[in-house]
């Protein structure tokens, strides 16, 4: 267990990632067109996917994301009215992560929001590559990727049960106690 730094760019915000451990959280690369389509959003391709369109992220429990510096930076947008809430900084539209709302306890850091160069050696191998028919060109990922790799999505929902037991949607940096966004949310269709 160790805590994992979390910056942003132009270092405005800062926060932990605490308690992190290969097996506290789901590291895995999402291919879908949202999470293509946020990257692009803030003009941020180059440094949020991968070469096949993939995005990096850790999957967390939100309680254990503290924000240390610059919490009013963090800002939330919906690709659509209905879609996850997805989180990048006001000061210079650094990807954060992405989550769904207040009472699912998870949150998915995005690596860019990460301060570890060494992100094998905290989070351990990536366990998964999602929803690879989204992918662009020919994904050259090594074996686990599939759409819904179902070790990965039964251990997912496994985790979410456990956290909500666990109290751990709370405290949340994104969310208030009424389970508002802590940022009026940007929709993006609009
Ligand atoms: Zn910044
Ligand atoms: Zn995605």
């Amino acid at each position: 267990m160790t805590n994992l730094p979390l910056k942003c760019r132009c270092g405005e915000v800062t926060a932990l990632a605490t308690n992190v451990s290969p097996s506290s959280g789901n590291r895995v690369i999402c291919c879908c067109c949202d999470c293509q389509a946020f990257a692009r959003f803030l003009g941020r391709e180059d440094e949020v996917l991968d070469a096949f369109g993939g995005t990096e992220l850790f999957q967390m429990p939100q309680s254990q994301l503290t924000i240390q510096q610059g919490h009013d930076k963090l800002q939330s947008m919906r690709l659509t009215e209905k879609g996850l809430l997805r989180w990048y900084t006001s000061c210079c539209n650094t990807v954060v992560g992405n989550t769904v709302n207040a009472k699912m306890p998870f949150v998915g850091v995005i690596h860019t929001f990460i301060d570890e160069a060494d992100r094998d050696k905290v989070l351990g191998p990536v366990k998964a590559v999602v929803q690879t028919q989204y992918a662009k060109g020919a994904p050259d990922y090594p074996k686990h990727s599939a759409k819904f790799p179902l070790g990965v999505t039964l251990r997912l929902v496994g985790q979410l049960l456990l956290w909500k037991l666990q109290g751990k949607q709370k405290p949340s940096a994104f969310f208030s106690d009424d389970g508002r966004p802590v940022s009026k949310p940007v929709i993006a269709s609009e």
